[in-house]
């Protein structure tokens, strides 16, 4: 009875392999992919899945002959699109013809898979919007439509009668967990993927908002000393020469807010991720622009050995993951400090070294860095930074390593190997 469990199996894994893990591993690995390539990798992936499947058969009860190509068709014509599931059952019914002869099965075939393109016409629009319960929902529903209706063929054929139950039963659970775990599955992957940018991004705007106290505490400055220059200016105090050495400070002064705000508008910009070569030392030195006017207002020295060290990576992210480590180096420093920033070029990739002389981490904190929402800062914290850093190290493929000691100071020491 259960001979058939193995080809199950196997099927199983074609629809896993093909369908989750290589469009998966593609969408995570492989940057700078137009949308219309990934899709044709993708739709490329489910044909071998259905292929696969159609190669390897197995036999429930005496009449029936089922693999998994339906789920494969199915779904792929759901996630992948109306043109997509025409070329799915356009290549099926190739295929149905070189494996099997020109008779009332492959009629019956072409007409189950012509139901399912109609079906995959009607619904693929409430699927594309529908929510991750509703899209499993969907795609059930859809499997028993389908199964359902394939069985009618059968009986009306007469491969199938009512004693057949057990065979009808299997029929249709095969089909519907099989749909419900590719379609369970494919979710849950992409909602990982969605969800770290999401969290990323979050942590981006909470530090942008942060950050903008001490940006417009800094900006006031060099305004107060042209505003004071413009006031004895107006009076028409002094001779030439100083005017002009006046006149030549205040350019000076708004030349210093206009790069203390362009600074900050660089990182405020949306994420978006894009590999490419970047210069570590310029992506370093952008974000310790930003944050110098919170170094300053909370009394900590900032000191640099920096290289000119290539590295590929995100610009916008990487700026991000220094911005966050920096930030909590100086509120852990509240009465002032040092912050030391370092990197090294390895054989094999850079290491980037940022300490301070704060408060530290006991090992109980240290154990819970990067855990979400994990805080010690009340209300003041949102414990998504250190999560945010870890995400975007993952995704450069680099490995952070913490070691702090309580009242001492804490070492952020991050590797990214070459490419
Ligand atoms: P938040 O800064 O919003 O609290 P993070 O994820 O950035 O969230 O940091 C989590 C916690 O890790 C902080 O609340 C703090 O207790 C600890 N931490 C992070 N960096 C440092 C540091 N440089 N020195 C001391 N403690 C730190
Ligand atoms: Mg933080």
């Amino acid at each position: 009875m259960f001979n058939y469990i193995e080809t199950l199996l196997l099927n199983l894994l074609f629809l896993v392999v093909f369908i989750l893990f290589i469009p998966h591993i593609i969408e995570t690995n492989v940057k700078n992919l137009s949308c219309q390539l990934k899709k044709g990798i993708q739709l490329i992936s489910v044909i071998i899945a259905m292929i696969s499947c159609m190669l390897f058969p197995f036999h429930i009860g005496d009449e029936i002959i089922l693999d998994l190509r339906t789920v494969a068709i199915m779904v792929g014509g759901l996630y992948l699109g109306r043109k997509a599931s025409v070329t799915l059952v356009v290549i099926f019914l190739i295929i149905r013809l070189y494996l099997g002869e020109f008779g009332i099965g492959f009629y019956a075939s072409a007409i189950a898979s012509l139901i399912i393109l109609s079906v995959i016409f009607l619904i693929r629009n409430i699927f594309d919007r529908a929510s991750k319960h509703r899209r499993i929902l969907i795609a059930c529903s859809f499997s028993f439509f389908i199964c359902t209706f394939v069985l009618v063929i059968r009986f009306l054929l007469g491969h199938l009668h009512v004693s057949d139950y057990k065979v009808i039963i299997t029929f249709f659970l095969v089909h519907l967990i099989s749909t419900f775990f590719i379609v369970y599955f494919s979710e849950m992957l992409q909602e990982s993927s969605y969800t770290n940018m999401q969290v990323i991004k979050a942590e981006k705007l909470e530090v942008v908002s942060h950050l903008a106290s001490s940006i417009s505490h800094e900006v006031r400055n060099p305004l107060t000393v042209v505003k004071g220059i413009l006031q004895m200016l107006y009076k028409n105090e002094w001779d030439e020469e100083k005017r002009n050495q006046f006149i030549e400070i205040s350019l000076q002064e708004i030349d210093r807010a206009n790069d203390i705000i362009g600074n900050y508008l660089t990182f405020a910009k949306s994420v978006h991720e894009e590999h490419i070569i970047v210069n570590l030392e310029q992506e370093l030195q952008r974000s310790i622009n930003v944050i110098t006017p919170m170094a300053n207002m909370n009394c900590v020295d900032i000191h640099t050995m920096i290289e000119p060290i290539r590295m590929k990576g995100d610009p916008q992210l990487l700026q991000q993951c220094f911005l966050n480590i920096t930030k909590n180096c100086i509120e852990a420093m509240p009465n002032g400090g040092n912050l030391f920033i370092h990197t090294e070029e390895m054989v094999d990739g850079v290491v980037i070294e940022i300490k301070d002389t704060g408060e530290g981490m006991s090992d109980e904190q240290l154990n819970r860095l990067g855990e979400p929402f994990f805080t010690t800062k009340g209300r003041e914290g949102t414990g998504l930074g250190m999560m945010a850093v870890i995400k975007i190290i993952k995704l450069m493929k680099g490995k952070l390593d913490v070691t702090s000691k309580k009242n001492e100071g804490t070492l952020f020491r991050i590797y990214f190997p070459h490419p």
